[in-house]
């Protein structure tokens, strides 16, 4: 993989609209439907007012996130992607994804979906739980979600992902071996696989406040990390990052695209954007979003980024892959006094073998990367 391309960029679209809300999910996303039109238009005029963002960097992915991306018709994909074409053109695209929910992927669904340009497709299955499903108010079964997969692949999707989520309520080491051998079964290209998170002010943290749910206790987080490793490792799949797991060379180029540097343009409401030297956001407001947008006023919040905080994201997102932490760039961009303190601190980590040093990068090891967040944190500059 290259570590550093400085012409290729990505598009990210965020497409708001849910049928109903999951209680652990804190994404911004809204039930109104009855707005999709005019946010399909709004979003077309926001990728044209944009033009200039990405200072004619070649497009070389396009990812459909959400909300429920799998809820737009063809129609509206059509004319999402005939205005990246017409305004950014995607010669040099390599990877076009959308995230879909299992029940949305029925056979004539999917058919339409094969017409389009995604050749990646990032299904939401979570848990193969009846009960669990049920529980987080997702809308599918297990059956539905292995249905939606087989279907896919019989269309000809042949880079299919799936994301799971684990220390889910009521979840022990044999219902976590389970889903993940039942993912494995799958034979799918790549795996997300996330930790619950009890996000504030979520129906499922008030649950948690309530003592209607337990959250699992430190031990079998870990333990639970662990066999993820384990499993999805022997299976062949490579651990490219903390959460993410791929067939070899089959990793989400879009998402490694945040962690090696790339900018970025995001649109729709809260959708974020990068281009090296500021990071800014869409407001988190459909309504807000779209008149801001028909006005000609869309409304951002810019963050200037300084050079301790460019270090801090470089530490964050290199040390989190399999490619690693490059000194030499290090030194490069942030100079001798971050590239001196940086290594000061990895010492004690390299002592120990949580941090390998190889070809000049850093890397998290296999018993590092279970205290891979104090590691990073030992290495991030505080005023
Ligand atoms: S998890 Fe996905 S489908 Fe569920 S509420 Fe969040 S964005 Fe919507």
């Amino acid at each position: 993989m290259q570590s550093n391309n400085k012409k290729m960029a990505g598009i990210y679209l965020h497409i708001p609209f849910c049928k109903t809300r999951c209680i652990y999910c804190d994404f911004y996303s809204t039930t109104m439907q009855e707005w999709q039109d005019r946010y399909i238009d709004a979003l077309c005029k926001e990728l044209e007012m944009r033009a200039s963002y990405l200072k004619g960097e070649k497009i070389e992915t396009v990812y459909f996130g959400g909300g429920t991306p799998s809820l737009l018709s063809a129609e509206a994909f059509n004319k999402i992607f005939d205005t990246i074409d017409r305004v950014y053109g995607m010669d040099y695209c390599k990877e076009i994804t959308m995230e879909a929910n299992p029940d949305d992927l029925n056979k004539a669904y999917i058919q339409q979906l094969a017409l389009l340009p995604f050749n990646r497709i990032s299904i939401g299955i979570q848990t193969f739980n009846d009960k669990t499903l049920q529980l987080l108010n997702r809308r599918h079964t297990a059956a539905q979600a292995i249905q939606a997969v087989e279907e896919c692949r019989k269309a000809g999707f042949e880079n299919i992902s799936i994301d799971l989520i684990y220390g889910l309520p009521g979840e022990n080491r044999q219902s976590w071996l389970t889903d993940l051998r039942r993912a494995i079964s799958m034979d799918v290209e790549h795996i997300s696989a996330y930790h619950l998170i009890y996000e504030e002010g979520t129906a499922l943290w008030k649950m948690r406040e309530q003592h209607k749910v337990d959250e699992i206790d430190e031990d079998s987080s870990v333990d639970f990390f662990a066999m993820m490793i384990d499993e999805l490792t022997k299976a062949g799949y490579e651990h490219y990052e903390i959460s993410n797991f791929c067939r070899p060379g089959k990793y989400s180029r879009h998402n490694s695209g945040y962690w090696i540097d790339t900018k970025y343009l995001g649109c729709g409401p809260s959708a974020h954007s990068y281009d090296r030297s500021n990071r800014q956001w869409n407001i988190a407001s459909l309504e807000q979003y779209i008149t801001g947008i028909e006005n000609g006023q869309p409304k951002v919040e810019i963050e200037a980024l300084d050079l301790t905080t460019r270090y801090n994201d470089f530490i964050i997102t290199s040390l989190r892959t399999m490619w690693g932490l490059t000194l030499k760039a290090l030194k490069l961009k942030f100079g001798e006094e971050l590239y001196n303190y940086c290594l000061t601190n990895a010492q004690p980590h390299l002592t120990t073998g949580k941090l390998i040093m190889r070809d000049n990068t850093l890397y998290i090891s296999k018993e590092g990367i279970f205290i891979s967040d104090g590691i990073m944190s030992d290495l991030l500059w505080v005023e």
